[in-house]
């Protein structure tokens, strides 16, 4: 298949970008130049010097002007929710230069730029947009017993809970910045987004879109720049009333500090150790597609990506067997090669520790099966199998965030529950058998926010999804979505 040639429009996005929009308008950072690098072919796309402490510090007093004056939150609610679905038309309408852009920025497929960072990320913004019309709260009739005779009547405003900052990762660049800008938006709040310093491009133009669709000037900002100094000035700004965070469980935790030490608000979507379960009733033919989908999608960067697999015993031959051949024959190459199944990794520096995880674990007496080599030139790491690491090994326990799948055979059930459970983290899970009453009689003893049956990674709008344990705080999607970014009022009425 031949690869995508890129459309006009996505060079011309280069020519007009600046590392902050502030106020609805572009404007030049003057901290250190950061290079934005295409992983494919490790070629310098663009060079953006990056937002200083001060220049944040603008882009926190146009959102704070922005919140105080009431010109987004003061429009009624089927204002907004037009003015969103707006948003979400304009970002489908420019889907094809937004799924070039996150192919040329962050390396993936342009498969998945179009159907997930694209195609998923317009769905999911239809959902919130509507959530902005049904904000509600509760009512109830009061009883003081000790005034005889007086009458209450209380009821709950969800408002909005001021100024956000949104930081977010490299993996889904796009996507991630609006589950965080939608819901803040959809919620009355004005934001300040920051998206990682590998892969900013695609926020910067979902801002100008932002403003196309009638977002006023000054209610949804972007600065670019690194965690420690563009997302630090960010975190620690006063006027910053709540971070929406997403990112490794290190970040997260420094976050969540700086954020407690002034009571602003804070919910953490982080990293992820995500186990399955093959019980021994498992067809490996019919669950291998799956599970190789699982744990090699988008390269394996991917938060909720499958990375141990646990098996009983007797569907542990043809497991590994079947994994082998489809990781074998994975092709690898340009994520503007639809054809492509595995794609360089995001950076430099991340295809370095990947590898280094991968060595430690054949050092550490791990057997690894490498698939297809990559081409020489970009952050390719071939896709890889490990069997043998023991329990305690780096790979079985630490995040790997790339294409690595290692498997692990157990005697029975309760060795597989005790080692899927044995993480710091909890973000996601798995069980693949047709053995529906084990599986119900495993689901409650798995420590993971979301787990999976048959399949692994879907995510949808309408579906809370975040971690137990230090994968996270807070839930992202589903009908409560905007709570994370409104403050309960109780007002109670004497009459
Ligand atoms: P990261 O923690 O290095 O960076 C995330 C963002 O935080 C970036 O924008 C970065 O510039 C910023 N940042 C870093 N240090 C900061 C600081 N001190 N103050 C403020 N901002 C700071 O994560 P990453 O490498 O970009 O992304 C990969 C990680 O994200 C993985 O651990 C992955 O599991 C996680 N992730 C989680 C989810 C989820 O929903 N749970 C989704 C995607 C990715």
């Amino acid at each position: 298949m031949t690869s995508v040639s890129l459309l006009p429009a996505v060079e011309s996005v280069f020519g007009r970008i600046g590392s902050l929009f502030i106020d609805g308008a572009f404007s030049a950072g003057a901290g250190e130049a950061l290079k934005i690098i295409d992983p494919a072919t490790e070629d310098v796309i663009a060079a953006l010097p990056e937002a200083t402490g001060s220049q944040v510090d603008a882009a926190v007093a146009s959102a704070d002007a922005a919140f105080r004056d009431k010109r987004w939150s003061g429009l009624r609610p089927a204002d907004r929710e037009r003015i969103l679905f707006r948003f979400a038309e304009l970002v489908e309408r420019d889907g094809e230069v937004l799924a070039q852009l996150e192919t040329l920025n962050q390396g993936k497929s342009i498969n998945i730029a179009r159907m997930v960072d694209v195609g998923a990320s317009v769905e999911y913004m239809r959902y919130i947009a509507g959530l902005a019309t049904k904000i509600t709260g509760l009512t109830l009739d009061m009883s003081i017993p000790i005034i005889p005779g007086g009458r209450y009547h209380a009821y709950t405003r969800a408002e909005p809970v001021g100024v956000v900052a949104a930081i977010a990762p490299w993996n889904f660049p796009m996507m991630i910045a609006l589950w965080k800008v939608m819901p803040a938006l959809a919620a009355g709040c004005t934001v300040v987004l920051k998206p990682s310093e590998f892969t900013p491009v695609t926020a910067l133009v979902l801002a100008e879109l932002a403003i196309e669709a009638g977002v006023p000037a000054g209610v949804f900002n972007v600065v670019v720049g690194r965690g420690t100094t563009t997302g630090t000035a960010l975190v620690q700004n006063p006027a910053i009333a709540k971070v929406s965070f997403t990112g490794s469980t290190r970040t997260g935790k420094a976050i969540g500090h700086q954020a407690l030490d002034r009571m602003a608000r804070f919910s953490l979507e982080l990293g992820g150790k995500n186990p399955a379960l093959v019980l021994a009733d498992a067809d490996p033919a019919k669950i291998i597609p799956g599970l190789a989908a699982a744990a090699f999608l988008n390269s394996g960067q991917v938060c909720a990506a499958l990375s141990r697999i646990y098996v009983e015993r007797p569907a542990y031959d043809g497991l590994i067997e079947g994994l082998r051949q489809a990781v074998g024959s994975m092709t690898i190459g340009s994520g503007r090669d639809p054809s492509m199944q595995i794609n360089p990794l995001v950076s430099a520096q991340h295809q370095n520790a990947v590898l280094l995880n991968i060595a430690r674990a054949e050092q550490g007496g791990a057997h690894v099966f490498r698939g297809q080599t990559g081409p020489k030139q970009g952050f390719y790491v071939s896709p890889a199998l490990v069997t043998g690491a023991a329990a305690d090994a780096m790979i079985q326990r630490e995040e790997v965030f790339g294409p690595v799948l290692s498997v692990t055979p157990v005697d029975d059930i309760e060795e597989a529950i005790r080692l899927a459970n044995d993480s710091p983290y909890g973000l996601a899970a798995s069980i693949w058998s047709n053995d529906l009453g084990r599986t119900m009689d495993l689901i409650p003893r798995i420590e993971a926010g979301t787990v999976y049956v048959n399949t692994h990674v879907p995510v949808d709008p309408n579906l809370p999804f975040g971690g137990y344990k230090q994968s996270g705080l807070g839930r992202d999607f589903g009908p409560d979505a905007l709570a994370a970014y409104t403050e309960t009022k109780s007002v109670c009425v004497a009459y």
